[in-house]
C-alpha cells in the first residue's frame, strides 16, 4: 500500500493539546502525523467557547510566543474582547475573548491545514505498538499501523469516557462524539496510574427564546484588546454583545429538588470535578447562604442561535434543567438546544511524567491536556506545545526542554503537576506563580520568542517582529533617559498640569515616568514619541516596576542556585543525616531532579532541604 506509515512524530487527538502539539513537531521539521476521529472536530471547543481569562491568557500568550495557534486563531473567531483586571497591576492583568465557535475551528483547521511537514489522518487509535518499554507507533480502529520514534497522547475526556445526565449514562467521550474504549483499556495495561475525574457543561438555550429587555448588557473593550503577539484589530470579526442574568431562590429550591436524581449527589459519579468551574447544584450545596449566583449569558457565535448559559453547568435530569432554567429572569420561555450533562473520563498521574512530558514507564510516549488531570483548552494547548516540541526533540536525539518556574506559566504548570500531582482537575491561576510580576501576559513574547527560535517553533515573520519590537523597547528606554524637560519650559507646564506641583529642576523623562500620577502617555504628550501599543506598555511597565522587578530577579536567581543543584536519580535518602522518614519516603517517590524542584513537594521543610544541601555539597 503506497500510504506513508513511518512518521518522526505521531500526535493522537486533534483538541486543542493535540492541534498545539502536531503543529509544534511539524514546525520543528518533523515529519508529523495527527490521528484524531473526526477531521471535523479538530479545535472543536466542548464546552465555553471562550480562550483566555485569568492565569489562562497568560498561558495563550505563551503559546503565541513560542509560534502556536491557538491565539491567532482567537484573533480570527474573537466576538467580544476584554481585558480582567484592567484596574489592577500588569502581573494579573488578563484578556478574555469570546470566540465563535465554528470561526475558532475553522482557523485551526486552516493552520493544520496549511502547515508544511503535517499529515492529518481521520482514524480512532485503538492501541499502541510498545516494544519492551519503548513505544514504537499506532494501530487504528481499522487495523492501520504507524510506526514514529515518538507518539504524543491527547485524548482529553475520550478514554473510557461516560457521559451523565440525571441517573442515565452513556459511553462518550462528549456529546455526540465517540467515547476512546480500546485505547482506554490498552492504556491500562501499562505501568501508568489511571484516576478518573469528572467535568461538566450547561444546557445551551435558543437567544429567539429569551428575553433580552430586562438583563444587564455587557459590551467588550474600546479600545479592543487583541490576543496574539501577531494579530490585530482588523482580524477580528463583527462584535457581539453579552448579557448577565442571575439564578434565584425559586432556582435553588428546583435544584435541591432534583439532588435525588443528580448522579453527583447519588455516588453515581465517582469523579472529582474542577473546584473552581462548579456545577450549579454544587455551588448550591457549597454556597448555601447565598440567594442568587451570577450567569453571563454568552452568545456561541455569529452565525448561531445557540446561547451558552455561564454559571449553570448542571448533569441534573432534564425534567430539572428545563425548570431550573425557566426560573431565570430572561429565561421564562427559554428553549434549551442541548441538555446540560457531565463526562467522566480517565487521566494518569502527572507524577508518572518527566517535565517534558515523556511518561517515564514507555520512552517515546508523551501525553498532553486533559489526560494530565487538568482543565481548560489553554491549559491543555500549552501542554500540547511541549510535549509535541519535546517528542520532536526526542526524535532528533536532542535534550528535552521545559522552561522553569521563573520563565513562564507553562514551567509553573509543569512543575505543579509532576512535583504535587493532581486528585482534581488543575487549572491555572496568576497566584500560582510567584514570580508573576516578572511572568505577565504582555511580556510572554520576551521571555519565550528567543528560546522558541532556537527551538525551531517561530517562523522568520514572527522572529522579525519579535527583533523589532525588541528593539524599539531598548531605544525608547533609552531616549528617555536621555531626553530632559527643564524647569519653566512648555513641557514642564504640560507635565504640571498632571503632577499638581512645579517641577523645580531638570528631570529626565525616564524619571518622570516613575511618578505614580504620570502615564507613558503624557511622556508621549510632551515628546511627541509615536510608538506601537505594545512597545510604549513594556517601556512603561518595565520603568514604573523597575523597584519590584529587580527585586523578584533577585529571588529568581536565588532560585537558580537551587535549581542548578541536581539531585542524582539514585540517591539513597536514607543515606542522607537527619531526614525524617516521612520527608525520606516522598523524596524517594518523587525523585526531584533539583534541590529547588525537592524544595516544592509538600512536607520537605527548609530544614530538610538545607541537610540535601549539606549532603550534596559533601557528595561534592
Ligand atoms: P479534547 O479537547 O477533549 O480533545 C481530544 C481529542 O482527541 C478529540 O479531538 C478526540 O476526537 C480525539 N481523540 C480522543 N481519543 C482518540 C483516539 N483514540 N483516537 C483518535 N482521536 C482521539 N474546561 C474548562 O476550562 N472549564 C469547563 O467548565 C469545562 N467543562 C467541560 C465540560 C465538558 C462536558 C467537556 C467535555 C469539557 C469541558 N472542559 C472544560 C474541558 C475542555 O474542553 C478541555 O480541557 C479541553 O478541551 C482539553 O483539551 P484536550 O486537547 O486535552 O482534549
Amino acid at each position: 500500500m503506497d500510504y506513508p506509515t513511518k512518521f518522526d512524530v505521531i500526535v493522537i487527538g486533534g483538541g486543542h493539546a493535540g492541534t498545539e502539539a502536531c503543529l509544534a513537531s511539524a514546525r520543528m521539521g518533523m515529519k508529523t502525523l495527527l490521528l484524531s476521529h473526526n477531521v471535523e472536530t479538530l479545535g472543536q471547543m466542548s464546552c465555553n467557547p471562550a480562550i483566555g481569562g485569568i492565569g489562562k491568557s497568560h498561558l495563550v500568550k505563551e503559546i503565541d510566543a513560542l509560534g502556536g495557534a491557538m491565539a491567532l486563531a482567537t484573533d480570527k473567531s474573537g466576538i467580544q474582547f476584554r481585558v480582567l483586571n484592567a484596574r489592577k497591576g500588569p502581573a494579573v492583568r488578563a484578556t478574555r475573548a469570546q470566540a465563535d465557535r465554528i470561526l475558532y475551528k475553522a482557523a485551526i483547521r486552516y493552520s493544520l491545514e496549511n502547515q508544511p511537514n503535517l499529515w492529518i489522518f481521520q482514524q480512532a487509535a485503538d492501541d499502541l505498538i510498545v516494544k519492551g518499554d519503548q513505544v514504537e507507533g499506532v494501530i487504528t480502529q481499522m487495523g492501520l499501523k504507524f510506526f514514529a520514534q515518538s507518539v504524543v497522547l491527547t485524548a482529553g475526556t475520550f478514554l473510557a469516557g461516560k457521559i451523565h445526565i440525571g441517573l442515565e449514562n452513556y459511553s462518550g467521550g462528549r456529546a455526540g462524539d465517540p467515547p476512546a474504549i480500546a485505547l482506554a483499556s490498552r492504556l491500562r495495561e501499562l505501568p501508568l496510574r489511571v484516576e478518573r475525574l469528572k467535568t461538566g457543561t450547561p444546557p445551551r438555550i435558543d437567544a429567539r427564546s429569551v428575553d433580552f429587555s430586562g438583563l444587564e448588557p455587557q459590551w467588550g473593550d474600546d479600545p479592543r484588546p487583541v490576543m496574539s503577539y501577531m494579530g490585530s484589530r482588523a482580524d477580528h470579526p463583527e462584535q457581539r454583545c453579552c448579557y448577565i442574568t442571575y439564578t434565584n431562590e425559586k432556582t435553588h429550591d428546583i435544584i435541591r429538588g432534583g439532588l435525588d436524581r443528580s448522579p453527583m449527589y447519588s455516588g453515581v459519579i465517582k469523579g472529582v470535578g474542577p473546584r473552581y468551574c462548579p456545577s450549579i447544584e454544587d455551588k448550591i450545596h457549597r454556597f448555601a447562604d447565598k440567594d442568587k449566583h451570577q450567569v453571563f449569558i454568552e452568545p456561541e457565535g455569529l452565525t448561531t442561535h445557540e446561547l451558552y448559559p455561564n454559571g449553570i453547568s448542571t448533569s441534573l435530569p432534564f425534567d430539572v434543567q428545563l425548570n431550573l432554567v425557566r426560573s431565570i429572569a430572561g429565561f421564562e420561555n427559554a428553549h434549551i438546544i442541548r441538555p446540560g450533562y457531565a463526562i467522566e473520563y480517565d487521566y494518569f498521574n502527572p507524577q508518572d511524567l518527566n517535565y517534558s512530558f515523556e511518561t517515564k514507564a514507555i520512552a517515546g510516549l508523551f501525553f498532553a491536556g486533559q489526560i494530565n488531570g487538568t482543565t481548560g483548552y489553554e491549559e491543555a494547548g500549552v501542554q500540547g506545545l511541549l510535549a509535541g516540541t519535546n517528542a520532536a526533540l526526542r526524535a532528533q536525539n536532542k535534550p528535552a526542554w521545559c522552561p522553569g518556574r521563573e520563565q513562564a506559566y507553562l514551567g509553573v504548570l509543569v512543575d505543579d503537576l509532576i512535583t504535587l500531582g493532581t486528585q482534581e482537575p488543575y487549572r491555572m491561576f496568576t497566584s500560582r506563580a510567584e514570580y508573576r510580576l516578572v511572568l505577565r501576559e504582555d511580556n510572554a513574547d520576551l521571555r519565550l520568542t528567543e528560546m522558541g527560535r532556537e527551538l525551531g517553533l517561530v517562523n522568520d515573520a514572527r522572529w522579525q517582529a519579535f527583533n523589532e519590537k525588541r528593539e524599539a523597547i531598548t531605544l525608547e528606554q533609552q531616549r528617555l533617559k536621555e531626553t530632559w524637560v527643564q524647569a519653566g519650559s512648555e513641557q514642564a507646564k504640560k507635565i504640571e498640569q498632571k503632577i499638581a506641583s512645579p517641577l523645580t529642576r531638570e528631570y529626565s523623562l525616564h524619571d518622570l515616568l516613575k511618578r505614580p500620577e504620570l502615564v507613558y502617555a503624557d511622556i508621549a504628550q510632551v515628546s511627541d514619541a509615536k510608538l506601537d501599543e505594545a512597545v510604549s506598555e513594556q517601556v512603561e511597565i518595565s520603568i514604573k516596576y523597575a523597584g519590584y522587578i529587580d527585586r523578584q530577579q533577585e529571588d529568581i536567581d536565588r532560585l537558580r542556585s537551587n535549581e542548578a543543584m541536581l539531585l542524582p536519580d539514585n540517591l539513597d535518602y536514607a543515606a542522607v543525616d537527619g531526614l525524617s522518614n516521612e520527608v525520606r519516603q516522598k523524596l524517594s517517590e518523587a525523585k526531584p531532579q533539583t534541590l529547588a524542584r525537592a524544595a516544592r513537594i509538600p512536607g520537605v521543610t527548609p530544614a530538610a532541604v538545607s541537610l540535601l544541601m549539606i549532603y550534596l555539597k559533601k557528595r561534592g
